[in-house]
């Protein structure tokens, strides 16, 4: 059945005459007939009302690391639950999710149903204290973040939203008092790219962003440069000019690799040293805090001092080790201020286990290759008894299992990622009566839809599904100096 059998009452409503409903969600404020949907599909007029068709209604939840979700200043290492719709109020062109983000492309298997208080339940339950709205923008989630968004701060949850940022400000003045986490994704500080590659304009997002930081929330932005698109220095300069012009230079900024997808195949991963340049000139302007996203093996995803040049927190992919912190988020060093907080967190990382699996448990292995440093790990326990699984990086006895508890019936995801760069893989331990699927995470933010037991992707660079419609002109594949002259 498709997720459009079931809908109820929208909130941002405005009625119009001849049972017309105009939507007050995100800056398009789609006017709709009787019986359609909006741009994002998830939204439409039924019977002069208008209505939602995704209450409850998203991709499987998983557990990930916060730092899937570009936020470096907040509880580094700390587990989130990770939590994706369907449909959204943009087309980027070249969207990692695209298969679940686009309406007209979702598939039944991929859609689960929740309710706000089995979410607090299972993050309670696996010991998780940030709930994490992502993947898909969560804007056309609208009412569901919220409701789920209140129990949560009422169970001593936190609350983070991954977002564009294409949002009306009445939405966000719903919105804010229930977030404490944002991380904002700004594509450019380029009206002429919003209006081509994201089908969105740019000055809603902007606006958004300053009333975010205005409203004192956690906040970090993140950057995706998109190969000779935005990937120039003069990119990356006007980034962090807004950024500091408009925010304040210990806001967090990451330059994220871009990897090719959807209707945008035909092109290559973002040359690190495009990204190694941008990350020089936004701290010469006067940015504390900027990062690289999307690379692994390299310092410019840690965190140091910028007044002693400790080391506070070291990073490899989405893994974070605290070096040099004080729990008020000062350098241990020094004791300079660093911008940390909600360090206690940290007391939410998984702990090893001194227990083992049973040798007569299933074992799976995986093995690392290329630019692939996470995977997603989908496991259902259907018999009538709590049960356990176990993991760890590698088979060698050096390595410590993590254990993992299953609710009789309970089906769970969780990502498993590269922690230093001397793994090669992992292995997974399980009773017989589980089944598990594991996929391949390309980037972070990515919600892979195709498991590896169904197909593998020819490379390491773009995932599966491959999309199979037109490719963006090459007349749209312009330098933002020539897309704004
Ligand atoms: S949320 Fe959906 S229906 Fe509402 S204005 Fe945006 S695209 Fe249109």
């Amino acid at each position: 059945m498709s997720f459009k059998g079931e809908y109820q009452q929208a909130s941002l409503e405005q009625r119009l005459p001849d049972n017309e409903v105009l939507c007050n969600l995100s800056p398009r404020n789609c006017k709709i007939k009787d019986g359609q949907t909006g741009f994002c599909g998830v939204r439409g007029n039924r019977d002069g009302r208008l209505v939602t068709y995704t209450y409850g209604k998203g991709v499987h939840l998983t557990e990930e690391l916060i730092e899937t979700e570009a936020i470096y200043h907040f509880a580094p290492g700390a587990r989130i639950l990770s939590l994706g719709n369907i449909g959204c109020n943009l087309n980027c062109q070249y969207c990692q999710n695209w298969k679940t983000s686009q309406a007209k492309f979702v598939e039944d298997k991929d859609v689960h149903s929740f309710t706000p208080e089995s979410i607090i339940e299972t993050a309670l339950r696996h010991n998780i204290r940030v709930l994490s709205w992502t993947y898909n923008d969560p804007v056309v989630w609208h009412e569901f973040v919220i409701d789920t968004a209140k129990l949560a701060k009422e169970a001593g949850i936190y609350n983070l939203y991954k977002s564009a940022c294409f949002i009306t400000e009445e939405a966000l003045d719903e919105l804010l008092p229930h977030i404490d986490i944002f991380s904002v994704s700004i594509k450019a500080i380029d009206e002429a790219y919003y209006r081509k590659l994201t089908t969105g304009w740019l000055q809603p997002v902007l606006d958004a962003t300053k009333k975010i930081y205005q409203a004192g929330k956690h906040l970090e932005v993140s950057n995706l440069m998109i190969t000779d698109i935005s990937d120039n220095e003069q990119s990356a300069r006007n980034m962090a000019g807004w950024v500091l012009e408009n925010l304040g230079p210990e806001v967090p900024l990451h330059f994220v690799r871009f990897h090719p997808e959807y209707r945008m195949r035909e092109t290559v991963r973002t040359p690190i040293d495009r990204l190694e340049k941008a990350q020089v000139i936004a701290r010469e302007m006067g940015l504390k805090h900027v990062y690289l996203g999307n690379v692994a093996n390299t310092k410019a995803t840690s965190s140091f001092c910028n007044y002693c040049g400790a080391e506070l927190v070291h990073r490899f992919g989405l893994s974070a080790h605290l070096e040099s912190l004080k729990d008020d988020g000062s350098c241990a060093s020094c004791s300079k201020e660093a911008h940390f907080s909600a360090l206690d967190l940290n007391d939410s990382i998984s702990e090893t286990s001194s227990r083992k699996p049973s040798d007569e448990f299933i074992r799976h292995t995986y093995e690392w290759r290329g630019d692939i440093t996470s995977v997603h790990v989908q496991v259902k326990n259907p018999s009538s008894q709590t049960a356990a699984l176990y993991y760890r990086a590698g088979k060698e006895e050096l390595y410590l299992w993590t254990e993992v508890m299953m609710q009789p019936g309970e089906s769970y995801r969780f990502i498993l990622a590269k922690s230093n760069p001397n793994e090669i893989g992992l292995e997974i331990a399980m009773p017989e009566t589980m089944t598990s699927n594991l996929f391949e995470v390309f980037d972070r933010a990515h919600f892979p839809t195709i498991s590896v037991e169904e197909g593998v992707s020819e490379n390491d660079r773009t995932a599966l599904p491959k999309f199979e419609g037109k490719q963006i002109p090459d007349k749209l594949k312009l330098s933002l100096a020539e897309l704004n002259p």
